[in-house]
């Protein structure tokens, strides 16, 4: 299914695979100009040729969000101006028992699950501010059902999360009155590349066994909730969304 989203210009973080990629794809699919930001270039070069061949508009931003955006803010407005849909996807799971002390891992996901979504907030937020002068303006941030879950051996993961929830219902006290829609969109277990980087064949296995178990969304689930959210009226805003699969408690 499509929505209107004709004459929006997004960004997508994380857009080189899983729930980003399959976001850009929709977003693009129903009316969006979409900037795809992820570090792996020909991931994002692919999808944004997969999107202009079905017809869409689309270009690839080599980004990472842990680092200064400036560049990449250049490189979006030169090409499609102000933005007026952000979508914070970009992130990373690792997980270990936290006595092995993996502070790489915690310091990894600290700059690019906070520090990263905060440093795409300052870099669009002026243009979102902008733009909802003229009509919608949404900032989504993906966080997860784990915000709110605990999930052993994943608890620096999981408190990542919690801070983007929370992130993003302060935000909307902020950015709400001046027109800027903020959808908080909480995800349960969805396919795709973000459990590969766990290191610990342990916590792998025990993440198969959710999975299995637990029943998981695709990642074109998730990304039909964010253009729906994205597509309502103006004065709609879907504020907090929790989309798990049937059978995941
Ligand atoms: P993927 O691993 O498939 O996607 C993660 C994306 O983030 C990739 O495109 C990756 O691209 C990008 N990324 C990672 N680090 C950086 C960085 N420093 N700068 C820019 N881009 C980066 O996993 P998902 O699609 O599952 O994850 C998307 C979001 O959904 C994450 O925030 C995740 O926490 C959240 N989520 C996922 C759930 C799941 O079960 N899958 C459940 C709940 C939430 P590249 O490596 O090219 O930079």
């Amino acid at each position: 299914m499509t929505y209107d989203l004709t004459d929006r210009t997004a960004v997508v973080t994380g857009a080189a695979s899983g729930i980003g990629a399959a976001t850009a794809l929709l977003l693009a699919r129903s009316g969006a100009t979409v900037a795809l930001l992820a570090r792996r270039t020909e991931r994002i070069t692919g999808l944004a040729e997969r999107i202009t061949a079905d017809g869409g508009r689309a270009f690839a931003v080599t980004a990472d969000v842990t680092r200064d955006l400036s560049e990449v803010v250049r490189t979006v407005h030169d090409t499609c101006g102000t933005v007026d849909l952000v979508v914070n996807n970009a992130g990373v799971m690792l997980g270990n028992p936290v006595v092995d002390g993996r502070t790489d891992e915690w310091k990894r996901m600290l700059d690019t699950n906070v520090g990263g979504v905060l440093n795409v907030l300052d870099a669009f937020s002026e243009d979102l501010v902008a733009a909802a002068e003229r009509g919608p303006s949404d900032l989504v941030n993906i966080s997860s059902v784990g915000a709110h879950q605990t999930f052993r051996d994943f608890s620096v993961y999981t408190a990542t999360k919690a801070a983007v929830t929370h992130l993003s219902a302060n935000l909307r006290t902020e950015l709400g009155p001046l027109g800027v829609r903020v959808t908080n969109v909480e995800p349960g277990i969805t396919e795709s590349e973000l459990a590969g980087h766990v290191d610990n064949t342990a916590v792998r296995q025990t993440l198969a066994t959710w999975f299995e178990s637990a029943g998981h969304l695709t990642s074109a689930e998730v990304a039909d909730v964010v253009a729906y959210a994205t597509s309502r009226p103006r004065h709609v805003n879907l504020r907090h969304l929790v989309v798990l699969p049937t059978t995941q408690v």
